[in-house]
């Protein structure tokens, strides 16, 4: 059935804008990183997209390597762009990034100017767009010179493949650097986007906030729900269709003394009527320079409980003060 899009879109999400920039980002966005690889039926996906941009989640986060198999997301995103969003591409806000592991040989990787533009080229073509919104350097490269990067970055949007570009994974000191090289390129930088979540407060360490506040860049946070540990999902065991069930490397992450942590969580967020995954991305984005949560979801459910976040009562500081007892990292 045709795709139409409901009216009332834009009626109940927060859009804020990237630092100095003249870019509004939805309070929350959807990353693409797990859930629309090809090992997820095309049903769920396009149900759980559809659903989002109904309820004004404009932005949409991917990178060339997102699937399993790697380039399998944006080659899904793009097959769903073609399908239900085309007429909305102006609505939209499409990232993409390079920086990890992509193809074999030393030109797949890290943060040459022959990866990132050969990258975004790829990452085009795949999901069937004329360029991005937002390109991303994915993670820092400790031997290529930063001003290459950055070069490489100037010269994607100058060559018009992305409207804007942003770093991902870069720490404040790094972010500085990057931000000045852009300016005297005469591209500014839009966004860092770094991991943080109540379980992963390296950001606030940093003082990353305030550098980017600084450099007049926005900030986008990814794994806010620290993978679905601050949710209800492991509550009760590892379910056999959950993240952990899959990875390892995600299992490893939950134990007692972490469920317990979240067992404290999830009563202050029952007192304030909200589930844990609500007041966890209500804490994240509890300071205003916070441009954007990007959540992961793997049901349509999961996608509305998050979106519940923006309606939340502000805390106050004796709940920040119990959170911030079980909330490390
Ligand atoms: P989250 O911390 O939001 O974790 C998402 C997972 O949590 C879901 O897949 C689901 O797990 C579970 N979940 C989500 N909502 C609920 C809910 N309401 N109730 C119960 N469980 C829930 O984020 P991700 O780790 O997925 O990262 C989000 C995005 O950030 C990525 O898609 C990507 O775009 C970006 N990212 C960027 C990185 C970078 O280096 N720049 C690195 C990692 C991510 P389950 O699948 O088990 O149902």
């Amino acid at each position: 059935m045709t795709y139409l899009p409901a009216d009332a879109r834009y009626d109940s999400m927060q859009y804020r804008r990237s630092g100095r920039s003249g870019l509004a980002l939805p309070a929350i966005s959807l990353g693409l990183w797990q859930n629309f690889g090809h090992n997820r039926p095309m049903e769920t996906q396009r149900d759980i997209l559809r659903r989002a941009f109904d309820l004004g989640v404009t932005h949409f986060d991917l990178a060339n390597n997102y699937g399993p198999p790697y380039g399998a997301a944006e080659e899904n995103f793009g097959r769903h762009l073609a399908a239900d969003f085309r007429p909305f591409r102006d609505e939209l806000i499409i990232s993409s990034k390079a920086g990890y592991d992509m193809w074999p040989g030393p030109y797949g990787n890290f943060g040459s100017r022959k990866y990132l533009v050969a990258s975004l080229d790829q990452s085009l073509r795949r999901m069937g767009l004329d360029y991005v919104d937002v390109f991303y350097h994915h993670r820092p490269d400790p031997d290529t010179p930063l001003e290459e990067t950055m070069a490489a970055l100037d010269h994607i949007v100058r060559s018009g493949r992305a409207l804007y570009v942003g770093v991902s994974n870069y720490d404040a000191e790094r972010v500085r650097r990057a931000a000045a090289i852009l300016s005297d390129l005469g591209t500014p930088l839009l966004i860092n986007q770094p991991s943080y979540s109540m379980f992963n407060r390296w950001t606030e360490r940093d003082g990353l906030l305030d550098t980017l506040e600084d450099v007049g860049a926005g900030c986008i946070v990814f794994s806010p729900l620290a993978q679905g540990m601050l949710t209800d999902r492991y509550l009760k065991g590892i379910p056999s269709d959950s993240r952990a069930a899959q990875y390892e490397w995600v299992r490893d992450q939950i134990d007692e003394t972490k469920l317990a942590r979240v067992r404290a969580l999830h009563a202050i967020a029952a007192e304030r009527g909200q589930s844990l995954a609500q007041m966890a991305l209500a804490w994240a984005l509890r300071d205003e320079r916070m441009t954007s949560v990007i959540i992961g979801a793997s049901s349509v459910t999961q996608l509305e409980d998050n979106l519940g976040a923006l309606s939340g009562p502000v805390f106050t500081d004796d709940e920040l003060a119990a959170i911030d007892e079980h909330a490390v990292g």
